[in-house]
């Protein structure tokens, strides 16, 4: 029984529109499923990846309007690393954010910025094996698109002894000085450990709420027996309409949750209309009217484009603020 690598990771935003403007424009993601927080309904719960919603290319945000820029510490990720094609790509992305007002820093592994919440991005040469996974974008090149998240970096206040609970526990294995590499049969995923700043970390606008592991369907309730024989206080398996989940904190403080593959984000939308409508949960379509009145309407650039025939959400962003926008 092996772990597939990464299902996706969960942050938090303070502007719903804002976030999509950044991942599914400026970075080229595909928004592909716009649905409300299961527990939390009246806020947004948003999805993003590459053409199909694959596990592996998934990030996603709650949206809490307004929130406070928080500040990852002890048992919190603090970056979150994705890849692309080839050197000349992070010379492409270099440019194209510069140019869109968003800071980036050259590292000795690629490119850095962060998110407008302040989420920190790197992005690396994905030269280790992973099949791309990788959006749609008319301003993106195909050769130059993201292709799915490579790793992960969180906080710890041992950072450097080896966590047997990721080891022999959920099948990663130790690479020594904090790094981790989980690798299922398709995709790996790179896990490590920095020492913790000083100061606490508070969780807020541009922090991780928490990353998901992706299990076959099959091995789900295993996994779940195996976390709970390993002293963790797992879950009940949680039905989130495009996968079941498990959680559980990890002993470092790092909130972990342990997703099936199936049945993916075409269980409810056309895939060629992923993330255009609003899905309600089940037990929750009864609030659907009144959630309307709620939630912010946003604009998905693909939608703006195509309603706009060549467009691209720059003009889209240009239109009047009392033309009708989109509503799912
Ligand atoms: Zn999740």
């Amino acid at each position: 029984m092996k772990l597939e690598g990464l299902h996706h990771i969960t942050m938090i935003t303070g502007d719903a529109q804002r976030n999509v403007d950044f991942y599914a424009d400026v970075l080229g993601l595909r928004l592909v499923k716009k649905t409300i927080n299961f527990d939390q309904p009246e806020a947004y719960h948003l999805y993003f990846g590459d053409e199909t919603g694959a596990p592996g290319s998934i990030l996603t945000w709650f949206e809490f309007a307004g929130a406070q820029r928080g500040r990852p510490g002890v048992g919190m990720i603090h970056t979150i690393t994705l890849g692309v094609p080839s050197p000349a790509a992070l010379d492409f992305w270099a440019a194209r954010l510069v140019e869109q007002g968003h800071a980036v820093a050259r590292t000795d592994r690629g490119l850095s910025f962060a998110d407008p919440d302040g989420l920190a991005l790197e992005l690396v040469v994905a030269d280790d094996g992973n099949p791309p996974l990788a959006a749609v974008h008319p301003d993106v090149p195909a050769e130059h698109a993201i292709t799915g998240a490579e790793g992960a970096r969180a906080y710890s206040s041992f950072a450097p002894v080896e966590e047997k609970v990721l080891t022999d526990t959920l099948g990663f294995d130790y690479l020594g000085d904090g790094e981790y590499r989980l690798q299922g049969a398709r995709r790996h995923f790179r896990w490590a450990y920095d020492q913790a700043p000083p100061a606490v970390g508070a969780p807020g606008a541009g922090t991780v709420h928490h990353i998901a592991w992706a299990s076959q369907d099959d091995d789900h309730l295993r996994w779940q027996a195996r976390v709970g024989e390993a002293g963790g206080h797992v879950t009940d398996v949680r039905d989130r309409d495009y996968f079941n989940a498990i959680y559980f904190r990890e002993p470092r403080g790092v909130l972990f949750e342990i997703a099936t593959m199936s049945p993916g984000f075409a269980a409810d939308e056309d895939p060629d209309r992923l993330g255009e409508g609003l899905r309600v949960p089940r037990q929750h379509e009864h609030l659907r009217d009144q959630l309307q009145g709620i939630l912010t309407p946003l604009v998905n650039p693909r939608t703006a484009r195509r309603e706009q025939g060549t467009g691209t959400i720059h003009e889209a962003a240009a239109t009047p603020s009392d033309t009708p926008r989109v509503v799912g």
